[in-house]
């Protein structure tokens, strides 16, 4: 395997990234246990350049939150 692929909740968007994963973390905060409903928000981190949105690509209204300070 030598690339993650994934989509949102509803599958309307999916995504797929080449490997490696140069960082990996959870986050604890608030906004991040909202935004998951979960204890944590997960995250990994590729290369752009080996990032490509596969479906739904017009459903995606902005890709950097403002709210999300790690983002
Ligand atoms: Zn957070």
């Amino acid at each position: 395997m030598n690339q993650l692929q994934g989509s949102c909740l509803c599958g309307g968007v999916r995504y797929r990234a080449a490997l490696p994963v140069s960082h990996a973390s959870h986050c604890y905060c608030t906004m991040c246990q909202k935004q998951h409903g979960a204890a944590a928000g997960s995250y990994a981190n590729v290369a752009s350049a080996g990032f490509a949105i596969e479906q739904g690509a017009h459903l995606i209204t902005d890709t950097k939150p403002a709210w999300l300070p790690h983002a």
